[in-house]
């Protein structure tokens, strides 16, 4: 008698790759396991799949035996090199039309090569971004798949039953072509990056400008994830965060957590490829050179004791100093938004990626660590203009920030004077004054650059296009 064949196999059992192949079975989708360390597969049998339709294989020839046709293969490695080796194992047992998922952390780059090579050897590639942590892959995460378009036509009954599901359906669309379920996943990190980064600045400033203790910081939090523009996972987990005592210490075990942040690539990897496309995203940006400093801690305990600042405390109304916080927070997430949406459009624009905005902005609203409800605004703002210059220049956005910033400069000025460290904040208040200002002092620039390098410049009563050079050193 010939064995069933289970219709969803899944290579790699970490974290996120034993949640995802529950969340698959559970969705009623018998699956197959491979680990290369068998040991973990063992593990994962004994103490999460008993009872259930797992299939436990030690080889990659029986784990792609144990399948049904067109195969379909999760793999949930480490990102970079581990990928190709599975990829070169599976390679010759695999036949036409199986597929392949690469569900990890892939550089897109990567991404667009295997789909390339797989694609020519009749083999569906979907490079799918997977958002959401261990809870998210267990429970329904936000996906990102791109690559075959076919694949994902195949996937897409299974990956819209583990996908997180929300009001207006469940967080996963095909993305694009080659790399770009990737690219929106980097992008997606990098602007994880930045929210992080503006809610440790708000943090800073309540603990430290205005002295409030962690069960103020919990209420504050509680209280501004209750509001339509902030409600999301990363408020809720900082609410969260600051009620969390440490058994051993019996303080907040926030403050017995050292402050030097780590970073897997993925917010660098956003900033790279910013400057490559000439896009400015000064926030992300800002928040990656923010980790970054942070990790200098043995540097800083040095400077610390030399390089003073101002010892003032703030004077005023600490009740309307967090409401102006709280605005300073939703103006920057707006600007963090704006550029990683327009680093998305020039990437779609470059790459052929065909992205629809408003459909990511939608597969962000549930499952993943960025989600929000501020997401449906931006699902909206693409919708109604779907070539949309700028988040910024949406009528509700622009509608925001005029309203707010006032409270935004001023707890910019606030932060200076008090000598705490704001650059996420202000690098998107810099970034708006910069995108609403019709004259800029680069006419300067060019006149430099003209100067020493006979760089030539346009000018301002003349057509664009037309360049001009001026001999400088004659000029008296
Ligand atoms: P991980 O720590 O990134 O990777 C561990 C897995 O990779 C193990 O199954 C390991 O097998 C396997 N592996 C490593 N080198 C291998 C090789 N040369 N050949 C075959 N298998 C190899 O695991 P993870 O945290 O679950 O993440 C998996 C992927 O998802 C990564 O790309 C990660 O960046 C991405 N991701 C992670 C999260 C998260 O929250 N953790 C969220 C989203 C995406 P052995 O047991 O044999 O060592």
């Amino acid at each position: 008698m010939t064995q069933q064949k289970q219709s969803f196999g899944v290579i790699g059992l970490a974290v996120m790759g034993e949640n995802l192949a529950l969340n698959v079975e559970r969705n009623g989708f018998p699956i197959s396991v491979y680990n290369r360390t068998s040991t973990k597969t063992k593990e994962f049998m004994a103490e999460r799949a008993q009872g259930k339709n797992v299939k436990d294989t030690y080889s990659i020839e029986e784990f792609v035996e144990s399948l049904e046709r067109p195969r379909k293969i999760l793999v949930m490695v480490k990102a970079g090199k581990p990928v190709d080796a599975v990829i070169e194992q599976l390679k010759p047992l695999l036949d036409e039309g199986d597929m392949i998922i690469d569900g990890g952390n892939s550089l897109y780059e990567d991404t667009e090569r295997r789909t390339k090579e797989l694609e020519s050897t009749k083999l569906g590639f979907v490079g799918m971004g997977v958002s959401g942590g261990e809870e998210g892959a267990l429970n329904g995460p936000s996906l990102m798949p791109g690559g075959t378009e076919q694949a994902y036509g195949e996937l897409a009954p299974i990956l819209t039953k583990i996908a997180a599901q929300v009001d207006d359906g469940p967080c996963v669309t095909f993305i694009g072509p080659g790399g770009a379920g990737h690219y929106v996943k980097m992008v997606h990190n990098g602007i994880e990056y930045g929210d992080m980064q503006l809610i440790a600045e708000a943090y800073d400033l309540l603990k430290n400008g205005l002295g409030l203790d962690h069960n103020q910081l919990h209420d504050v939090f509680a209280e501004w994830n209750e509001t339509e523009e902030l409600n999301s996972f990363l408020i809720e987990i900082t609410r969260d965060i600051f009620k969390y005592i440490d058994p051993e210490t019996g303080q907040p075990l926030v403050d017995v957590i050292m402050d030097s942040a780590g970073q897997k690539g993925t917010g660098r990897w956003t900033v790279v490829s910013a400057l490559d496309l000439g896009v400015s995203i000064p926030t992300i940006t800002a928040a990656v050179n923010a980790r970054i400093l942070s990790s200098y801690k043995d540097q800083r305990l040095t400077a610390s004791k030399q390089l003073t600042g101002p010892t003032h405390k703030y004077q005023g109304d600490a009740k309307a100093f967090v409401n102006k916080v709280r605005d300073a927070l939703y103006c920057s997430k707006i600007c963090s938004y704006a550029q990683g949406m327009a680093l998305l459009s020039k990437a779609s624009e470059d790459f052929d990626y065909s992205l629809s905005l408003s459909e990511i902005a939608r597969i962000w609203k549930g499952g993943c660590i960025i989600r929000a409800g501020f997401l449906d605004k931006i699902k909206t703002a693409y919708n109604d203009n779907p070539k949309l210059a700028n988040l910024l220049l949406a009528p509700e956005f622009t509608q925001t920030i005029l309203d707010r910033q006032e409270a935004w400069r001023e707890v910019l000025a606030t932060s200076n004077y008090l000598g705490i460290p704001v650059p996420a904040f202000s690098a998107s208040l810099d970034y708006f004054d910069s995108y609403r200002r019709a004259s800029l002092p680069q006419n300067l620039t060019q006149a430099q650059r003209d100067f020493f390098g006979a760089h030539t410049y346009e000018r301002v009563d003349k057509p664009r296009g037309e360049f001009f050079h001026t001999e400088w050193t004659q000029v008296d």
